[in-house]
């Protein structure tokens, strides 16, 4: 408790936070033999700076305003599947948005979206990966895809007071 936590909500990624998610980003890139063109970097960048999950129109929109000149939604879907199939990316399915992927946690993990400032954050949660599993297989169900996300309040907007109002 009392416990100082340099909150990154609302704020814009500083120039060396982006260089760092430019270089792994890039890094993994090159691992799946792919590249970061400039197009692919700057729809990262809208991403990346966005404390909130961004969808495919608001991308081409911040887009079409900082580079002067229309940018397609469908230009930036194309981008989007690149960055998700390089894992620089993922899809938050219930805002039908996208967020910057975290490399700190696995494939089973569940999302937690707040209400109150529009944050996501993936934590790790293999033993309900293992339920979903176990279940589905006794329901001789072929599982495609398994999407779990939390929506709520997250630790600073509780602790400001917003999650009172919920
Ligand atoms: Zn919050």
């Amino acid at each position: 408790m009392g416990r100082f936590s340099a909150s990154h909500h609302g704020n814009k990624l500083s120039s060396a936070a982006w260089e760092q998610q430019r270089a792994r980003a890039a890094a993994q890139f090159a691992a799946h033999g792919a590249c970061l063109t400039p197009f692919r970097e700057a729809v990262l960048q809208q991403i990346a700076c966005c404390p909130q999950p961004l969808g495919a129109y608001d991308i081409a929109a911040r887009l079409s305003g900082e580079l002067g000149k229309a940018v397609a939604p469908n230009s930036v879907y194309r981008v989007l599947d690149v960055l998700i199939a390089c894992d620089v990316v993922r899809r938050v399915e219930s805002k039908q948005a996208y967020c910057l992927a975290d490399p700190s946690v696995g494939p089973g993990s569940i999302l937690l979206m707040c209400e109150g400032c529009g944050s996501v954050e993936a934590v790790e949660a293999s033993g309900i990966e293992d339920a979903v599993n176990q279940q589905t297989e006794a329901a001789h169900f072929r599982a495609v895809r398994k999407v779990i996300e939390v929506t709520g309040i997250c630790q600073s907007c509780d602790e400001a007071g917003q999650g009172d109002t919920a």
